[in-house]
């Protein structure tokens, strides 16, 4: 069995027993990028040099501390602050930059002995759903390259399915971890938003933004988590909570005494047959695996997409305004005023996608709209969240299809953004009460054999026992085996 398809906790045994070393794992992911990134565009940056150095370092200090991810090849989303490599937001503005510090989540995988391999490719400043709007060209997907991985953490989800890494960091402000998880046929795990620092990660909308991991398993994903979550001092929405003991989800092989609530809005209308077929086989599988199932409703969920583009747009407008050439980005040469300077830097540094949210956003803040439009917004994001704890207080996780179609042709909706807006309903909402969710497999579709993919959704900073769920759960999930795009 190839090194590059071994799980993370696989990957950390064979060190343990001296079965493999952090260079040879480092070198099978190495080889692993030049050998599909011809195909997928999945990186942005390689760190073929320091990534070698580092895991010939480690060797040779040995693991005497037993560090949870000594030798592990790890990538990160490259919105994610780095000192030792650009940080681009996949953004023309950004091109070039190297951040004075490493995020806490890099700080984080560097304590515990990861080697970051690369940073990976993502929608510009991660605004998309599908890793298009990209200033490094689009990444493709695993199982068939004509197609889209998801979006905005597609370059993890891709580089995860194709072998690149054994575990990755993206981040989720409206879907961004689970639906590329979905569409790449791996894991993603949005944990409660303030139980992972956002220090160091490049803001969209601060109130959504939440970095998490993704991997090949639940218990991967679950070994990361425990990494990276835990309280800083340096973000201000950061939970006073240490960092999780992880035991106890990767313990869990039961759904015996939980129940499932299946919420009507999510399974209504626009989920193409194929997904629809095989979530309901999850939920089957959820059953044989001891769950009880009921069915739940959240009635404001049908506004979640209106409100969430309302407020993220209005959070990335305020957010981006620092990218103006003086303070941060790409500085435009030959203007001679403050105004044309300003001006022409950010049009010619940031890309369609962040401009229409820019202008959106604006729009909704202006004085005549504020009411109408943020305000409302803002109003509407509570009672959402009212309706999940109301949902969660009936049931121990929300079950639910995280994309309503698998992955969908390159090209296909770039000229229309709003079909794509409507595709995060299924992952928003969960965003916008701030809640952990995790996507999982659920198998391949009837009709295109393509991943789909399932998600639990849970109570605020309870996440180890959403994921022990998970991890039950994919017990009882077929196995998807490999992507069918790529080279062996
Ligand atoms: N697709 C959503 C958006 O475009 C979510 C992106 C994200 O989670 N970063 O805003």
């Amino acid at each position: 069995m190839p090194l590059h398809t071994r799980t993370l906790l696989e990957a950390k045994a064979m060190l343990a027993q001296g079965e493999t070393t952090p260079t040879a794992l480092t070198a099978a992911c190495l080889a692993r990028i030049a050998a599909t990134e011809p195909v997928l565009n999945a990186c942005i940056t390689v760190l073929e040099e320091t990534a070698m150095q580092r895991a010939a370092q480690l060797e040779a200090q040995g693991n005497p501390n037993n560090l949870p991810l000594w030798g592990i090849p790890v990538t990160v989303k490259d919105l994610l602050c780095t000192k030792d490599a650009p940080t681009t937001c996949a953004s023309a503005m950004l091109a070039g930059f190297m951040a004075p510090y490493d995020a806490f989540v890099v700080e984080r995988l560097r304590e515990a002995g990861a080697v970051i391999v690369a940073k990976t490719n993502l929608d510009e400043f991660a605004m998309g759903s599908g890793t298009e709007s990209s200033a490094h060209g689009p990444t493709c997907n695993p199982w068939d390259a004509q197609r889209v991985p998801g979006g905005s953490s597609g370059g993890s989800a891709a580089g995860l399915a194709a072998g690149q890494a054994f575990g990755s960091l993206g981040s989720d402000t409206g879907g961004s971890i689970r639906q590329p998880a979905a569409l790449c046929g791996c894991v993603g795990f949005k944990p409660t938003y303030g139980y992972v620092s956002r220090y160091g990660a490049v803001a969209y909308a601060s109130s959504f933004d939440q970095i998490g991991p993704m991997a090949r398993t639940v218990a991967d994903c679950a070994t990361l988590f425990g990494v990276i979550a835990g309280y800083d001092g340096r973000d201000a929405t950061s939970a006073q909570l240490p960092a999780p003991d992880v035991a106890p989800a990767l313990a869990t092989k039961s759904l015996q005494g939980k129940t499932f609530g299946v919420v009507k809005e999510l399974w209504e209308g626009g989920l193409s047959d194929e997904v629809a077929a095989a979530c309901q086989s999850a939920v089957e599988a959820a059953k044989a695996q001891g769950a009880k199932v009921v069915e739940i409703s959240l009635p404001h969920l049908q506004y979640a997409v209106a409100t969430y583009y309302v407020l993220a747009s209005a959070e990335a407008s305020t957010n981006l305004a620092r990218f103006d050439g003086v303070r941060y980005g790409l500085r435009a040469q030959g203007e001679h005023d403050l105004v044309g300077m300003y001006t022409a830097s950010r049009s010619q540094g940031f890309g369609e996608e962040v401009k229409r949210r820019i202008l959106l956003g604006t729009h909704v803040l202006s004085s005549g709209y504020y009411d109408a439009y943020f305000q409302k917004a803002a109003k509407v994001r509570r009672l959402l969240l009212q309706d999940f704890q109301a949902a969660l207080g009936q049931c121990d996780a929300l079950i639910a299809p995280v994309s309503p179609v698998t992955a969908w042709k390159k090209g296909e909706h770039v000229n229309d953004p709003l079909t794509l807006y409507k595709m995060d309903m299924l992952t928003l909402g969960l965003n916008l009460a701030g809640l952990p969710g995790v996507s999982l497999p659920a198998g391949l579709g009837a009709a295109s054999g393509l991943p789909v993919g399932v998600q639990l959704m849970g109570r605020a900073f309870d996440d180890i026992a959403l994921l022990g769920m998970a991890n039950a759960l994919e017990m009882a999930l077929p196995r998807l085996g490999v992507p069918t795009g790529i080279p062996a």
